[in-house]
């Protein structure tokens, strides 16, 4: 008897399972397909992704569910498109054997009619997310009156994805007597509320704490001034040549502007954020499986339904709220027994943030620092050795070989490999050999943030700032406020005194909001043109443009003919209503975690 066997499994699955090549189970399940097998139940699952849960539940509604019938006897709620369609294909994989199931998924995007159409052919299980759902009942398109299980997958995404109203509604439309299987990573209170008000007596089983590959993760930080952090994040890379990583950051806007900015620097860059149209998202999942684009910069939304094996590095550009998603974003490299490194650039300010991580997953970090220009360039001399050392000689060269003899005749091997080498690296050298060290020493002042930096912004009052934009660039003070509003996504009370000169401007601010104000203004361009904001010296900010320092164009230069240019839709920093900036309007307040 196989473990599969032991669990309970009919032929059908045993049979697929084996052409799948799964050995035994994972622990997520073997806890859980006995007691969805054996028992009516309702179950809540602490596990992750990757942990083999969708198999969890997936095998037990298979089994359970009478393919004969056509009815819809099974919902499976997801909160992307992603995750959707990966379930749907496992479960597809899963139930080769079982004659007569369908499994559909109904997801935003795609067409309406046509998922309509599969459904209507018969579909005894459906796999959707929850805006899609909701619109297809409305339609009367699906019917989901008759279920008798219901998964409720990553549930704590679902709720931070602002779907509980959605989830409430489609629920209602189930039968009571049905039985629901809430599968979570974390366990906010949010998500104990929904099994409290939409489960009865769930069985509740944990699988580890951590993700499965947690232990082959290395932590690291390093800690920068704030305004360095990009710079820092090129560093990172730069000395890991072979990098292929995810790189989170916490708001949309911020993804798009570090994806661009990197593109714009030459490295293979993309964003992956729910403003970007589906299209834009597969374009960019799909060149990240072909490792065409190195460093996939995302949400952590949008990274979740991330299937992607041999990420080498999670670079948390900025850290999250919770340590939970921390973890989550940890859990994207060290996947299927490799080993990887979580890194983590953080202000001195934020290292205590550290602390609670390392307590929370029992793993300690480990203090690096960014390194200088010359390691770099020293690394990127030895990548580029073994790169030429392992390159496979394309014999197409041959036929040139006399010609290009010709041209490099009378120089001598030494000097021949200097020359190569120096056709790759002089760009390096000439960039990196003038740049200044990144790292902030814990206990001291953070270095090179300047002027603006957060000693010096008043801790209480208001504060007022310069920006080198005015009426030369079609502003008066209504329209900059408007434009300053939209950007940072405060109400209009938040900021005042807007005063306009010819090619700047001042405005005035809370304290609190200073420092979000000059994080958002840092490296951020318009149309083109970095937008600098500084505290302005003259408290009254009337005389002068001298408050701001001009930004001569832009830092860190072109590196490399990068290729892959995966920019999503809008532009970083358009005038339009972004939203993610400050979580003033609508985003929800965390509790704090730390
Ligand atoms: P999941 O956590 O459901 O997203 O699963 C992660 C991956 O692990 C999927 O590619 C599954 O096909 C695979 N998987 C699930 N269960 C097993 C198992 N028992 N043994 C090996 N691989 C598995």
């Amino acid at each position: 008897m196989t473990k599969f066997e032991a669990l309970g499994l009919d032929k059908p699955l045993l049979d697929a399972i084996s052409d799948l090549g799964f050995e035994s189970p994972s622990e997520v399940q073997e806890k859980s397909i006995p007691i969805l097998l054996d028992q009516e139940t309702d179950l809540v699952a602490l596990a992750q992704t990757g942990t083999g849960k969708t198999a969890a539940f997936g095998f037990p509604m298979i089994q359970k569910i009478q393919s004969e019938s056509r009815t819809t006897q099974g919902l499976i709620l997801s909160p992307t498109r992603e995750l959707c369609l990966q379930i749907t294909n496992e479960l597809k994989l899963y139930s080769k054997y079982v004659k007569g199931l369908n499994v559909v998924a109904i997801y935003g995007g795609a067409s309406i009619t046509e998922q309509a159409r599969q459904i209507k052919r018969g579909a005894q299980i459906v796999v959707a997310t929850p805006g899609r759902m909701k619109d297809m009942i409305g339609r009367n398109m699906v019917d989901i009156s008759k279920i008798d299980y219901c998964v409720l997958d990553e549930a704590d995404e679902m709720l931070n994805m602002g779907f509980y109203e959605d989830i409430k509604d489609i629920l209602s439309n189930t039968p009571q007597e049905k039985f629901t299987w809430l599968f979570s990573a974390t366990m906010p209170k949010e998500v104990a509320t929904i099994a409290k008000k939409f489960m009865h007596k769930p069985v509740e089983i944990t699988v580890g704490t951590v993700n499965a590959g947690a232990s082959t993760v290395q932590h690291e930080y390093y800690v920068v001034g704030g305004r360095d952090r990009y710079a820092a994040l090129k560093r990172l890379a730069d000395a890991n040549p072979g990098i292929f990583s995810v790189v989170f950051c916490r708001t949309k806007r911020d993804t798009q502007r570090v994806a661009e900015k990197l593109i714009e620097d030459g490295y293979n860059a993309g964003a992956l954020h729910g403003d970007l149209s589906q299209n834009q998202r597969d374009l960019v999942m799909n060149s990240f499986r072909k490792k065409q684009v190195q460093m996939l910069v995302a949400t952590d939304v949008a990274a979740r339904g991330i299937d992607v094996d041999d990420v080498t590095h999670v670079i948390n550009y900025q850290l999250p709220d919770e340590i939970e998603t921390y973890t989550h974003r940890s859990g994207r490299t060290g996947r299927a027994g490799k080993s990887g490194i979580s890194m983590v650039i953080v202000t001195r300010s934020e290292t205590r943030k550290i602390k609670a991580i390392e307590n929370k997953i029992k793993q300690e970090f480990i203090k690096k620092n960014i390194p200088d220009g010359m390691e770099i360039c020293e690394i990127q001399l030895y990548h580029l050795a073994n790169k030429i050392k392992d390159t496979k000689v394309n014999q197409e060269i041959d036929s040139y070989l006399p010609a290009i003899n010709d041209v490099l005749d009378g120089i001598d091997r030494e000097e021949l490999i200097k020359k190569i080498f120096s056709v790759e690296f002089t760009q390096f050298y000439n960039y990196y050999s003038k740049t200044k060290d990144l790292n902030s020493s814990e206990g001291g002042k953070d270095k090179g943030e300047g002027k603006g930096s957060k000693e010096d912004i008043p801790s209480e009052g208001s504060v007022r700032y310069f920006i080198n934009v005015g009426e030369r660039d079609g502003y008066d003070w209504m329209s900059l406020k408007d434009f300053l509003r939209d950007t940072l996504n405060v109400e209009k009370e938040d900021i005042f005194n807007v005063d306009t000169k010819d090619s700047f401007s001042f405005f005035n601010s809370d304290a609190h909001l200073a420092e979000f104000i000059l994080q958002t203004f840092t490296e951020f361009k318009l149309e083109g043109r970095f937008i600098n904001v500084e505290i302005s010296t003259k408290p009254g900010g009337g005389g002068g443009g001298k408050g701001g320092k001009k930004r001569s164009g832009r830092k860190g230069g072109g590196r490399r003919g990068g290729n892959s240019s995966y920019k999503g839709g809008n532009k970083g920093g358009g005038r339009g209503g972004n939203k993610g900036g400050y979580g003033k309007k609508g985003g929800k307040k965390r509790s704090g975690f730390y």
